[in-house]
């Protein structure tokens, strides 16, 4: 058997971290088992659906790395397939017309609440008569088509991630497959779906939980095996609410534009409710390799953005300098350092340099984006704190003779750039730790950065030479 597994998003939101998260633990089921990821939109709630989110949604995707084997299927393109569905269920007796107006629905679902009673469709139009029907038609009523459910009994749902979950017939009623306009109800298309599609294991949010009776109703109406499910548990704020915006950011795209990696973030979501003992860095072949349902745990998980950010560093500290860089371009004109024409041709090996002089010290790559400010361009501003306390009458005097002693130096490279400095101060009678910070803060208004001559190197003689020399004009 070829494992068949799918995500099926609905284009009513951006993907967030809990869809991002039941793509990732379908996608790595299907690579597990060398099966087959399938992507559908389930776009028929018309009031809700916002077309234009399918692309966000297969960007979010994409930028981590979830490729899907087939599909984009969408369930607005397949409406005359459920109708035909629907007419096999009815030819066959397990679904009937339903001739009932929302008045009259209605009238009677407030009736029973007015009762205290479970509202549930009374099946009036079960066994109608043809006398019956006939009258109905006339007046001109659209029937919808409802299933024939069992008087009693109970539906057990074995889950793979919750183990067994019994729901009671009782619970159930005679429910809406296809509406009198014609249009499937959700649980109707979802079902026709995975059959169609073949699929063998249906991994979803615990949400869909109380669906799920009906569904496999479904599925024994037409005679199909029900497919393995396993019901991923919630995502949840630290506070235990349900995650969302109030809490910060929970889109996918908003993760990426704060900069964090998308194998960081692939780590950090495998990792929300899934274990594997105490790893906590997994490289995507390791996840594929050991992950498993039967270690997702069955109780909510609590999303931590201080362990993701905590993953993204590990991810820049580690990661390929060259790669890292070029993913800092768009971080350049996002924070304003640059144009969008500069950041295209800032040379690879600037990005590469600033990579490695700054990573250990980022969390984001936004915050690793930040000194390229002052190391690429001249539009950063000066720490009046810093000034006041480094940049005295004296020091501005040494960092001009400095400036002077570093014009030739060739090549200007931190090696050559160090040698010099202390050749020059020594000449002066003192050491570089005198001059160390009124330099830093000369070159780049602050007092904390990567090592100095480094720093220069990456600068270029041009910006360093002229910072030196103008340093005077700060305190005018
Ligand atoms: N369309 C549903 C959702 O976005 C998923 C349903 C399912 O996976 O069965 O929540």
């Amino acid at each position: 058997m070829t494992v068949r597994v799918r995500f099926a998003p609905s284009p009513t939101g951006e993907l967030h971290v809990g869809g991002a998260r039941t793509a990732l633990f379908n996608w790595l089921f299907a690579r597990k088992h060398k099966g087959v990821f399938i992507l559908r939109f389930e776009d028929t709630d018309i009031e809700r659906n916002r077309p234009e989110l399918i692309e966000p949604i297969l960007e979010s995707l994409r930028w981590l790395g979830l490729l899907w084997d087939e599909g984009p299927y969408f369930q607005s393109q397949r409406l005359s397939l459920y109708r035909e569905w629907a007419e096999k269920l009815l030819k066959e007796g397990k679904a009937y017309k339903c001739y009932c107006t929302p008045e009259e629905l209605e009238a009677k679902r407030t009736a029973a609440l007015a009762a205290k009673q479970k509202p549930k469709y009374d099946g009036r139009c079960r066994s109608l008569t043809a006398q019956e029907e006939q009258n109905f038609i006339r007046e001109g009523r659209q029937p919808a088509l409802r299933i024939k459910i069992p008087q009693s009994g109970t539906i057990v749902v074995e889950d793979a991630i919750r183990g067994r979950v019994e729901f009671d017939f009782s619970e159930l009623d005679d429910f809406i497959l296809l509406r009198s306009d014609g249009r499937p109800t959700y649980n109707f298309a979802v079902v026709v779906d995975d059959i169609t599609m073949g699929i063998t294991h249906v991994i979803r949010a615990d949400e869909h939980l109380n669906n799920t009776p009906k569904q496999i109703l479904i599925y024994q109406a037409f005679g199909h095996p029900t497919p393995i499910f396993a019901h991923v548990p919630m995502v949840l704020a630290k506070d235990r609410s349900k995650l969302s915006k109030r809490h910060g950011a929970t889109a996918v795209f908003e993760f990426r534009d704060r900069g964090v990696l998308p194998e960081a973030l692939v780590n950090y979501l495998a990792r929300l409710g899934w274990s594997y003992g105490d790893q906590e860095i997994f490289s995507k072949d390791e996840l594929i390799a050991n992950f498993s349902l039967d270690a997702v745990h069955p109780s909510a998980a609590i999303f931590d953005e201080e362990k993701l950010l905590w993953l993204n560093q590990h991810y820049l500290k580690t990661g390929d300098p060259q790669r890292l860089g070029e993913l800092l371009r768009p971080f350049l004109v996002k924070l304003n350092i640059m144009s969008e024409a500069e950041a295209q041709v800032v040379p690879s090996e600037k990005l590469t340099q600033i990579v490695v002089l700054f990573r250990e010290r980022a969390k984001t790559l936004t915050e690793l984006a930040e000194p390229a400010r002052y190391l690429l361009t001249d539009n950063f501003s000066y720490d009046p704190e810093a000034v006041k306390k480094f940049l005295t009458p004296e020091k501005i005097a040494l960092l001009k003779g400095l400036a002077e002693a570093l014009a030739s130096v060739e090549p200007f490279t931190a090696a050559e750039l160090e040698q010099a400095t202390r050749a020059y101060l020594e000449s002066q009678g003192t050491a570089l730790k005198e001059i160390a910070q009124p330099c830093r803060v000369a070159l780049t208004g602050r007092t904390a950065g990567a090592g100095l001559f480094e720093t220069m190197e990456l600068m270029g003689r041009e910006r360093v030479l002229a910072r030196m020399k103008s340093v005077a004009s700060l305190l005018a």
